[in-house]
């Protein structure tokens, strides 16, 4: 049914309809509604069925487009499933908040000229049906093994590779600190972008399929990790990197200037039902307010778009480069730009004005200069350029550094790079601590969902050899 492909040259490219601003600005759910099944298979038939395909080579999981858009196009959904599935571990969020445009969607092949095959709308609509269907199967494994893994953290990381370990046949506990499922995907990332459902579903999936959860467990403080080496065959640290980068200058330290995490983990908990006294306080909501809020990555568009949504009576990012060159989705830019969000590119924070609590951001005007050793183009002060921005919220989204994993854990060997990430060896993943492994954020530093569902899986994968090599394991090779 080959002839059903290769449809971009008359078909337009369509994305899934988005919600009307006003609509979408008043509440927290997705702003994109779900393919029907005829846009599904049209979009898919667009696909050039390329023999080198960029997009698959550009996905992290080198995902398997080509086949599943086929598969799609002929309406054989359940097969287009099968397929996207055994790559990724959670399709449906990534066809939600994968940046596409830098990933699959970006290096599609027909985007110059026709635009992209529409990748990401469609992974997720094969996904959604997917669970509609029923066509979503329990983890099973072929048999139950005594060896167990501890797993800290439950972001994608850790779940990825809890699920890769169950399949394997392990005993698997996940320990988290949060009392939810999810990590960032249930308190980072706001609804708006990913509906807390999703990640929900995905954690009762899990649980159902035999991985323990241990919440509101610190390890380092509840449980040594001493402790956790001495109960597990093997130790996997999926904690990510929640130190947030600060911000100087005169006036840093004043009342309504606030971390961007806390900030938006307050914003999905009162989301989710909970009592948070930091948003009922106002502390943390920006209801009313005139927000400013500092950074031009994906933490800064989703604090500008929750305090659109809180109500804010005006929302300004700052960001000390330009359009171009910001490390946030430009999709999401945009949509914050439609919200009704301003943004005033090329300018930095200098100094916060106000005496018992912050009145005002003085910021001064950048340009871009050569670019630097790495290739980004140096940020130098305009001399003479300062202005004021009014401002009762200040968020500051500056990015975040690991903690100091050594002290946390009271491991002193446990060694780090220089940025403080924890050091693995890349192909197996161990620490150098023998039997301790480490996936996601906390060894890459910030990175993205997808990559930390790929280095989970990938993890797991090693964690299943080693424990088959020291434990003298035979089972599991069988
Ligand atoms: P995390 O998701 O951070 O999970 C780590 C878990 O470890 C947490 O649950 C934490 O509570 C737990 N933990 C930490 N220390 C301990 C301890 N001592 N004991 C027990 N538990 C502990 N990526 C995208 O691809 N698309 C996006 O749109 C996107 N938006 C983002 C928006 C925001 C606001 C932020 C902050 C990040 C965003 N990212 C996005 C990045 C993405 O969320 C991360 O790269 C990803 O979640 C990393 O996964 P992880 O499993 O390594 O860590
Ligand atoms: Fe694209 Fe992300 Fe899906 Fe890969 S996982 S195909 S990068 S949306
Ligand atoms: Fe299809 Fe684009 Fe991938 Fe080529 S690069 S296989 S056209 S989705």
């Amino acid at each position: 049914m080959a002839e059903k492909m290769l449809q971009f040259t008359h078909l337009t490219q369509k994305t899934p309809e988005k919600r009307s601003i006003s609509e979408r600005a008043a509440d927290f759910d997705e702003i994109y509604k779900k393919f029907d099944v005829q846009s599904a298979k049209a979009q898919s038939s667009r696909c050039s069925q390329c023999g080198i395909p960029f997009c698959s080579i550009h996905c992290p999981l080198s995902n398997n487009i080509p086949d599943w858009l086929k598969l799609t196009a002929e309406g054989r959904l359940e097969e287009a499933y099968e397929i996207s599935s055994a790559t990724n571990t959670f399709p449906e969020i990534c066809g939600r908040i994968c940046p596409q445009d830098r990933l699959c969607e970006g290096n599609c092949v027909i985007e110059k000229g026709f635009e992209s095959v529409t990748i990401g709308a469609v992974e997720r609509y094969v996904t959604d049906t997917a669970f509609e269907k029923g066509w979503v199967k329990p983890i099973t494994c072929l048999r139950e093994l005594t060896f167990s893994v501890g797993i800290i953290g439950a972001g994608p990381a850790g779940l990825a590779a809890a699920e890769a370990l169950r399949r394997q046949g392990y005993q698997v506990t996940v320990y988290d600190r949060h009392d939810r499922v999810g990590g960032l995907l249930i308190y980072g990332i706001p609804g708006f972008k990913l509906e807390k459902d999703i990640v929900i579903r995905r954690a009762k999936w899990l649980s159902d399929g035999g991985v323990t959860f241990e919440l509101n467990t610190d390890i380092g403080g509840k449980i040594p990790f001493s402790e956790l080496r001495a109960k597990h065959d093997a130790v996997l640290i999926a904690t990510g990197v929640y130190k947030p980068r600060e911000i100087g200058g005169p006036g840093a330290g004043l009342p309504g200037i606030v971390p961007a995490l806390d900030y938006l983990i307050t914003s999905n908990r009162q989301g989710l039902g909970d009592s948070v006294p930091d948003f009922d306080s106002g502390l943390l909501n920006a209801q009313g307010k005139k927000v400013v809020v500092i950074g031009g990555g994906d933490t800064a568009m989703d604090c500008v778009r929750t305090a659109v949504r809180q109500g804010a009576e005006t929302v300004t990012c700052l960001y000390r480069r330009d359009r171009a060159n910001m490390p946030g989705s430009l999709r999401e830019v945009g949509n914050a730009e439609d919200e009704g969000v301003v943004f005033d590119w090329l300018a930095a924070p200098e100094a916060f004005l106000g005496d018992d609590k912050v009145t005002a951001v003085r910021a001064t005007r950048m340009h871009l200069g050569l670019p630097d050793a790495s290739g980004r183009q140096s940020v130098d002060v305009i001399a003479g350029s300062s202005f004021n921005v009014e401002a009762d919220l200040v968020i500051k989204a500056l990015g975040f550094d690991p903690e100091d994993m050594p002290l946390a854990f009271g491991e002193k060997d446990l060694k780090v790079t220089r940025w403080g990430t924890l050091k693995t060896d890349p192909r197996s993943f161990m620490t150098n601590l023998p039997g301790v492994f480490a996936a996601g954020d906390i060894v890459r530093g910030a990175s993205l969902v997808v990559w930390a569902i790929r280095d989970g899986r990938d993890a797991a994968a090693q964690i299943n050899e080693y424990i088959q090599v020291s434990q003298g394991f035979a089972q599991a090779a069988e």
